[in-house]
Parts: C-alpha cells; sequence; structure tokens
C-alpha cells in the first residue's frame, strides 16, 4: 500500500487483509462473522487493556482466548523476552530449560508423570490420541458434542468453537473413515456414556473431554459425570483424557484435574504454559509416554517444540502461578463479578445468567439457568448477545466476538478494573434494553 495511505482504520485494514487472508483473518472466531460488523485491529495490548489502531481502548475479556492469563506486557516477562532472545532463539538440541519446564508442570499436575513439548493445543491433543491408540491397539474414541480439541481431522466432529460460531457439523477434506470412529455423546450425560460402553468399550482407546467445556460458551462438567467417565475408562481399559488446554493453569493451580478430584490417564496442555507464545504439551502416565519415539515407537516430532524462549517464558509464568491464593483470589473475583452481572441485567429487564470458574467466564446471553450440554447452550438468545456485544465495544469492552466462547479474565483485572467493568456493562445493558 503506498506510504500515505490512512492505515488507522480498522475498516480499511480488514479490507485489505481480505485480499491476502481468507476472510481477512488467521484463525475463525476472529472475523465478527458471528456478530457482523468489522474486528478492530489491535496496536498494542497493557495489562486488562486492549488499544485499536484508531485509539480506542477496551477491557479485554479475550485474553488470547485465555492463554494470558498474567495480562498484557507484564513488565517481568517482557523483559525476561529479550534476556532470552539475546541468547538465540532457536537451537533443536536439548536445553536445561525444557527439563525444568517438564518438572514445573509435573510438580503442578502431578498426573503427568512425563511431559512433551509440542506447539498448539491441536498438536497436543491429536499426539494424545495417537498414543492412546497405540497403547491399546483400539481404534474408536468418545469426544462430546460442543467440546473443541482443535483441528486435526479425527476430531473434526461436531466440535465446538469456530465450527459452532459458524454452523459447520463437520469440515469438508475430511474423509469419512478419519471419523469413522469418534463417537460424539452428550456433554454431562453419565447414561449415555455408560451405554455406549457396554456395547463398543473393549473398542475404545480413549475418551477425550474438556472439564470444564470453553468452546460452547462456559459449560462445567458435573463432578458426577467425569466420575462415572473415569471408572468407564478403568473399567474398559480405555484412557481418560483431559484436555486442559484452556482450563490448565486458569481455573486453579492443579488445573480443572484438581478442582475436581479426577486423575485422567493423559492431560493435554497449552495457553497459559507459553504465555502467548505459540505452545502445547500432553503428558501422563510414565508408562503410557514411554511408548513415544524415541523411548517407544510412536512417532512425534517437532522442529520448534521446547523453544527455549517459549520455556523460559512458560516456566517464569508457572513459577509465579504456583500459588493456591491466587486462584482463590481469583475465583472469588470472577464469581463475584458473574452475580453482580445477572443482578444488573435483571435490574435492565434483560435474561442473562452467569457463572465462573477461576479465570473463566461464561455469560449465557437470555437464559435463566446455567446450561449443561449443546442443547442447552443452543437456546442462548443470539440477537440479544449480538445486541450487547456491540454496546459493549462502544463501551470499551471486548468480548470474544461469538457466543459459543467463554470469556476469560487475568490477573491484571483488578477490583479497580472490574468495577470500571461492571459500570460499563450497566452502561450497555440501560441501551440495549431500551433498544428492546
Ligand atoms: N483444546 C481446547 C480445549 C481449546 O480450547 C483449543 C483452542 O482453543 C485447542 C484444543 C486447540 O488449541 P490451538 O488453538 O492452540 O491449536
Amino acid at each position: 500500500m503506498p506510504d500515505d495511505a490512512p492505515t488507522a482504520s480498522s475498516d480499511l485494514q480488514f479490507g485489505r487483509a481480505q485480499k491476502v487472508i481468507p476472510g481477512g483473518v488467521n484463525s475463525p472466531v476472529r472475523a465478527f462473522k458471528a456478530v457482523g460488523g468489522v474486528p478492530r485491529f489491535i496496536a498494542r495490548a497493557q495489562g486488562p487493556y486492549l488499544v485499536d489502531i484508531e485509539g480506542h481502548s477496551y477491557i479485554d475479556l479475550i485474553c488470547s482466548w485465555g492463554a494470558m492469563l498474567l495480562g498484557h506486557a507484564d513488565a517481568e516477562i517482557t523483559a525476561l523476552l529479550g534476556q532470552a532472545a539475546q541468547q538465540g532463539i532457536s537451537y533443536g538440541v536439548p536445553t536445561v530449560v525444557e527439563v525444568d519446564m517438564a518438572e514445573q508442570i509435573s510438580s503442578m499436575m502431578p498426573s503427568m508423570e512425563m511431559i512433551r513439548m509440542v506447539n498448539s493445543g491441536t498438536e497436543a491433543t491429536m499426539s494424545a490420541l495417537r498414543l492412546a491408540r497405540a497403547q491399546l491397539g483400539r481404534a474408536k474414541i468418545v469426544k462430546f458434542i460442543g467440546c473443541y480439541h482443535g483441528h486435526s481431522d479425527c476430531l473434526l466432529a461436531n466440535a465446538g468453537s469456530g465450527m459452532l460460531t459458524l454452523s459447520i457439523a463437520a469440515s469438508p477434506g475430511v474423509p469419512p473413515e478419519m471419523i469413522k470412529d469418534t463417537h460424539s455423546l452428550t456433554f454431562n450425560a453419565s447414561d449415555q456414556l455408560s451405554d455406549f460402553f457396554k456395547r463398543y468399550g473393549d473398542q475404545t482407546a480413549a475418551v477425550i473431554v474438556e472439564p470444564i467445556a470453553g468452546n460452547m460458551n462456559c459449560v462445567p462438567a458435573q463432578k458426577e459425570f467425569l466420575q462415572t467417565a473415569r471408572a468407564l475408562c478403568t473399567k474398559y481399559g480405555a484412557l481418560l483424557i483431559f484436555d486442559e488446554v484452556m482450563t490448565g493453569f486458569r481455573v486453579a493451580r492443579g488445573g480443572a484435574q484438581a478442582h475436581y478430584g479426577i486423575r485422567p490417564d493423559l492431560t493435554c496442555l497449552g495457553k497459559v504454559i507459553g504465555g502467548g507464545l505459540a505452545v502445547g504439551a500432553f503428558g501422563g502416565r510414565r508408562n503410557i509416554m514411554q511408548k513415544l519415539a524415541p523411548s517407544g515407537e510412536v512417532y512425534q516430532a517437532g522442529t520448534l517444540s521446547g523453544n527455549p524462549i517459549t520455556m523460559a517464558l512458560g516456566l517464569h509464568i508457572l513459577r509465579r502461578l504456583d500459588d493456591d491464593m491466587i486462584y482463590a483470589d481469583l475465583h472469588q473475583c470472577s464469581t463475584g463479578f458473574a452475580r453482580r452481572l445477572e443482578q444488573m441485567a435483571a435490574e435492565a429487564g434483560l435474561q442473562l445468567s452467569a457463572a465462573a470458574q477461576g479465570g473463566m467466564l461464561g455469560l449465557y446471553w437470555g437464559l435463566s439457568s446455567p446450561p449443561r450440554n449443546y442443547d442447552e447452550v443452543s437456546q442462548m438468545d443470539l440477537a440479544l448477545f449480538k445486541r450487547l456485544f456491540h454496546q459493549l465495544l462502544k463501551q470499551g469492552v471486548h468480548l470474544p466476538p461469538s457466543a459459543y466462547e467463554a470469556a476469560f479474565l487475568s490477573l491484571a483485572h483488578t477490583s479497580e478494573v472490574m468495577q470500571e467493568m461492571e459500570d460499563r456493562f450497566a452502561a450497555a445493558f440501560a441501551v440495549a434494553a431500551n433498544a428492546s
């Protein structure tokens, strides 16, 4: 583009983007398709705030889809990044910090006796499933409708996140044989899972589940449901995989598995452990993990896996988060906010229920109580969400641009910021109520 063209307009940049990037974005939900309008192009971020290229500031409820638990541009993190980069950016050979990182994860999440670092959540779940299938010599996997586990072929069936946002049940390009052994069951339906195991338990390699589903809004599993999954997997010799890419170190110091007191066989991580850099990890029982190449025959590899800068950042973040009190405070903050939003919406004559766990927040537009599965989530009032999404943008609050995504808080969302956000929600509720 010519040097003198105005660049400070999201409209203009989205126009440019759509010519060279499919849909103008590098990940589907960012495109505002579910809410209409033009996505804001962000110039910088600080603490709990995003600032767009036109200079508008927003309280950030996306937090890079959960990755930024410490908030943006944290001073210690940015200093550490600079120092780490000066030692070289990537070597592709072993480093001490990879061992430190694996030990740190393992100490905070003891079910992860051995860990392999990868570069995304998608890689983590894909590799964990390959390992599970290899371990047991079985093909079938169980997932739950509305849960999203990344975009590898065998997991793109009835998935949440962008698939739900864009109403895509299955992706073209995935041959039916790739998903013929993927069984999608109802989240929180223990009886259905028991029936499935009665018929196919001896052919099932794994059950993969988001213990708090964050890709169909935010729907916590009932404890009894996860206990049933644990018991069935143990009885039939299948592996229980917790996809904690979103919940890991975001909902509790030891992840959702600590919150529920349930030990999975394998766990997948991402997001928070990279602090905004590309990352993923999977791990679990030693006897299973040792089947991975080079100690075993199950192949899995990555040029940039365990990158020294990502590991230095992740290690620093996890050491800072290694304190139950941080999560107790975060939970108090998020649940208090959820309660007040419910009250404020009711006072404005709007139907909204809300719930939170640690740094994850569910806002259920038009529902009188929190949903338990995708069918209940799909009863949300999407027109109400759309109106409020745009009102909130005007007031300076950036929600995820889809009703099917959880919202995220960070430790930089202090009580002052939360108060400021409440005032902005109140103003948006008042306008939306008058417009309805
Ligand atoms: N699993 C869960 C629960 C997720 O929320 C996501 C992404 O949002 C993934 C897996 C995929 O992770 P990534 O986008 O890093 O590939």
